[in-house]
């Protein structure tokens, strides 16, 4: 894998994370990926586009979930 902290290609832990975001005034828990640098020890993580992208759309999933229950 290529790591954009230190850019270098090594081994990267792949983490899993409950992020909170606010959607128009909502509240919203979602899961989220990224990976981690092992060689910092500090601000060592970052996202892939495709992790961005599957964050956004975990977030919106269950912003629209939470509409249905609110109706
Ligand atoms: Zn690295």
């Amino acid at each position: 894998m290529f790591c954009s902290i230190c850019s270098e290609e090594h081994e990267l832990d792949l983490c899993e994370e409950l992020d909170e975001t606010i959607i128009k005034k909502e509240k919203v828990n979602y899961i989220c990926h990224y990976y981690r640098c092992n060689k910092y020890k500090d601000e060592n993580t970052f996202m892939t586009e495709d992790m961005w992208n599957e964050s956004l759309i975990n977030s919106l999933d269950i912003y629209r979930a939470l509409e249905n229950k609110n109706k």
